[in-house]
């Protein structure tokens, strides 16, 4: 498959109408913060799709039923370098600040059937696009950071 460009709001809106059923489920409340204005990327659009994915998957997974207003926060901002931010944040349980790297290492995972290996192949994509993938957490809220090069 070839790269392409597309939008990176209709990425999102596309990504979010899929995890629709996992977030109705988990009661998990979706804030998007994205400007009118449209962003538009050039790469391989299934593998930036995976990335969303994965991510907002693993914040949903940790925002339990149980926890008071499961909320998971979708913002984009444009940096001078003609870059594009994605945060996506939840207001889940803090990751310990010695595993905030560890966790992007293939097969680690917390979980019973987890793999391990989705950070670590977000990072890969995102880090062939060009960009970087980082995690900030603390004890009211986790951060996934994507950066990837624009197309204006
Ligand atoms: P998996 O989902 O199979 O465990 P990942 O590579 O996607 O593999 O994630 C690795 C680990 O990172 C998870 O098991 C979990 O411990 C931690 N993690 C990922 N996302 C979050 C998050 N939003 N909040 C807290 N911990 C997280
Ligand atoms: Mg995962």
């Amino acid at each position: 498959k070839d790269k392409t460009k597309f939008s990176l709001n209709l990425l999102i809106e596309e990504v979010l109408n899929f995890l629709y059923p996992s977030i109705l489920d988990s009661k998990v409340k979706i804030i998007k913060e994205i400007q009118k204005d449209d962003v538009i990327l050039i790469g391989y659009k299934d593998e930036i799709r995976q990335v969303l994915i994965n991510i907002i998957f693993n914040a949903i997974d940790v925002l339990s039923p149980e926890r008071l207003n499961p909320t998971i926060i979708i913002s984009l901002g444009i940096t001078d370098m003609n870059q594009v931010q994605i945060h996506i944040a939840n207001n889940g349980p803090e990751i310990p600040s010695n595993l905030v790297n560890t966790i992007f290492e293939p097969f680690f995972t917390t979980k019973t059937l987890g793999t391990g290996l989705g950070l670590f192949v977000c990072r890969e994509i995102i880090e062939k696009h060009r960009g970087s993938l980082s995690c900030i957490s603390g004890e009211n809220q986790t951060i996934f950071s994507i950066i990837l090069p624009i197309e204006r």
